[in-house]
């Protein structure tokens, strides 16, 4: 049986903090705020494996009231989702993942990210969908306050 997935997550931006996106060290004069490594796309990613095979969101399984996940790397977090997923016989298809984000561009670690995301999946690259919007100047995105991201999983079911 085939199934599928949705992930939303948004993190605001903060001083004095690494910005990290899909596992990768992005250089920027901010970084996402969060009790883990504020990882947006790669809990948007988590979640939509979880939902895929219907389990409820990261914040239930890796709460932020945990000191167990203080500033945890968010790949940890994905491996785990994916560990639940594989126990139920789940294989992945493909993942598609969108960031909404004014700045920074994302072009130069296109590669970067979708390598760390599809091995940390198991997948080859290209069922690693990524790509990256601004919102346009409206709102808090536009405002440059944040990052979010929308992620979609196709998950393989016995
Ligand atoms: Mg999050």
């Amino acid at each position: 049986m085939n199934t599928s997935g949705i992930g939303y997550d948004i993190h605001r931006f903060a001083e004095g903090r690494p910005l990290v996106l899909g596992g990768v060290r992005i250089p920027h004069d901010r970084g996402l705020l969060g009790h883990s490594d504020a990882d947006v796309l790669t809990h948007a990613v988590a979640d939509a494996l979880l939902g895929a095979v219907g389990e409820r969101d990261i914040g239930h399984h890796f709460p932020d009231t945990s000191e167990a996940n203080r500033g945890i790397n968010s790949l940890e977090i994905l491996a785990r989702a994916r560990e639940l997923l594989e126990s139920r016989g789940g294989r992945i298809n493909n993942i598609d993942v969108t960031l909404i984000a004014e700045e920074p561009k994302i072009g130069p670690h296109h590669g970067a990210i979708r390598s760390s995301l599809a091995a940390t999946l198991g997948l080859p690259v290209e069922r690693v969908g990524l790509k990256a919007t601004t919102n346009e100047g409206l709102g808090t995105l536009g405002r440059g306050e944040g990052i979010a991201a929308l992620a979609i999983a196709s998950v393989e079911l016995p």
